[in-house]
């Protein structure tokens, strides 16, 4: 582990700053700390932890202009999507303040003269929260929001690609009135993300890529603590013989192309009845050419940097890949020559399973478009994965979408619409796509052990 993290702009490749990191010993102290706090802040009446959630939320949404410009300096997301995700976690915070009461009330589920029965829910005690950069306030506050607000203690991990923005977080809890070591914040890797997940933790609740939830189930697994994984995700759309293709094209560019594609559940598979694919795809194309790339600090720029650098080896491989096995390439395809890591809004027709852009998660700005007969064809394809995050049709016929969607093997499924995530709907993947339930009232119960009581008058 290194003493000092760089906190890299990828939209410029300068460094903003550097910050101290954790080491071994530092995550051990800090999750003793928080080991010794929880049972106070559990103990606190649920209005005292709500009051809490309610002034930090205040101090984002008087913050929130900042917050938004930091977010964008350190991940290089359009300063217009930073906004947007601060006000839609300003939601996510409304959600769970107004449910945490009636998903944890202990419920009184059968009484007669000799016993009563009830049903608990217990905070877990201590979590580890390790987060992505991708949108770092949703998937960091999917957990610790309910978490805090359930009782909980929680050992915060951001991205290093997110750093700035989590050590926001942590100074306005703390403001807000969270106790310093009810909440602690681990600044760091992989090494430091490692380092938690083997302290004495009730729950380990991670949002990342799949090959990292596996590394972590394989030392959590023998443990039998709480274990969600949030991972990625190869989400396939269906656009069938009746739609306004127009319409359709530009609802998906938007799904596949924004936060430059670096989302999880972004549109990352294309299928298109053959009877609207070609006025599909001209549609497509057209619309990807209008979205500006550039300075994401600028109001009206649509596509940002790539925040990862290694990830620009990846869409390379993958454009590569689909064009060496016959794919055609109609927009862009390579990396844009500039200072920073940005690669161009890529499309792809005449794409096949055989290739990587249609099996593997991409995770920035392209995507493969794939002519298919008709429903069934479709259906097939889009089952035809490891992932298991998000599906769509678009169609008029409610009906057709419906007997479509019931079958599609996916966590959330969308008619007439994509990458959308809202907090009153659970949040959950299947296969590759993870294990575990954020948001909605499962979300909330998610931070709770059930406890069931007997109760016998002598
Ligand atoms: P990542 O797996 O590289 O890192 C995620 C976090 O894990 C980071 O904080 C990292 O430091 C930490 N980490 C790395 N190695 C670790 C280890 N061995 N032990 C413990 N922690 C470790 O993923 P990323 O690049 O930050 O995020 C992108 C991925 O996240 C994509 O695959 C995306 O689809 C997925 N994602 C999923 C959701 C969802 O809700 N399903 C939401 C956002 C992002």
């Amino acid at each position: 582990m290194t003493d000092m993290l760089s906190i890299n702009n990828p939209a410029d490749g300068t460094t903003i700053t550097e910050v101290r990191a954790d080491d071994a010993a530092s995550v051990a102290a800090k999750a003793a700390r928080a080991r010794a706090a929880q049972p106070a802040w559990a103990a606190r009446p649920l209005a005292e932890r709500r009051a809490a959630i309610v002034r930090f939320r205040e101090g984002i949404v008087t913050e929130l202009e900042s917050l938004a410009r930091t977010l964008t300096s350190e991940v290089g997301k359009p300063i217009a999507q930073s906004r947007n995700e601060l006000n839609g976690f300003l939601g996510r915070i409304d959600f769970f303040l107004g449910a945490v009461e009636m998903s944890t009330a202990s419920e009184e589920v059968f009484a007669d003269a000799s016993i009563r029965e009830r049903i608990g829910h217990d905070p877990l005690g201590v979590v580890a929260n390790i987060s992505a950069w991708n949108y770092p306030y949703f998937v960091g506050g999917n957990v610790f929001v309910p978490a805090l607000l359930t009782g909980n203690a929680v050992l915060y991990k951001p991205s290093e690609f997110a750093t700035l923005t989590g050590l926001h977080i942590d100074r306005l809890l703390h403001a807000a009135g969270v106790p310093q070591d009810v909440f602690i914040t681990l600044v760091g890797g992989g090494a430091v993300g490692a380092a938690l997940v083997e302290q004495r933790v009730d729950g380990v609740f991670f949002t990342g890529s799949a090959a990292t939830g596996a590394r972590i189930a394989a030392v959590v697994g023998p443990r039998m603590i709480r274990l969600q994984l949030e991972l990625g995700g190869k989400d396939p759309t269906y656009v069938a013989d009746d739609v306004d293709a127009k319409a359709a094209a530009e609802s998906l560019a938007d799904g596949a192309m924004y936060n430059t594609g670096q989302s999880c559940c972004s549109v990352e598979r294309i299928y298109v009845h053959e009877k609207v694919h070609d006025e599909f795809v001209q549609a497509f194309v057209a619309t990807v050419a209008g979205l500006k790339v550039g300075d994401p600090g600028d109001d009206a720029t649509y596509i940002g940097a790539i925040t990862r650098p290694a990830q620009i080896g990846v869409l390379e491989a993958q454009v590569k890949d689909a064009i060496a096995k016959g794919a055609t390439l109609r927009a862009g395809g390579r990396r844009i020559e500039r200072r920073g890591t940005w690669f161009e809004p890529t499309v792809l027709t005449g794409v096949s399973h055989d290739m990587l852009l249609m099996r593997e998660e991409s995770f920035g700005p392209i995507i493969g478009i794939q002519k298919v007969a008709g429903d069934e064809e479709a259906l097939r394809l889009m089952n035809d994965t490891r992932y298991g995050l998000t599906a769509g049709v678009y169609t008029k016929d409610e009906a057709r979408a419906v007997r479509l969607l019931a079958r599609v093997d996916a966590g959330s499924v969308y008619w007439n619409c994509c990458d959308r995530v809202s907090p009153r709907l659970p949040w959950s993947g299947h296969g590759d796509s993870g294990v575990g339930v954020t948001l909605s009232t499962y979300g909330i119960q998610a931070f709770t052990r059930p406890k069931a009581w007997h109760l016998r008058q002598p």
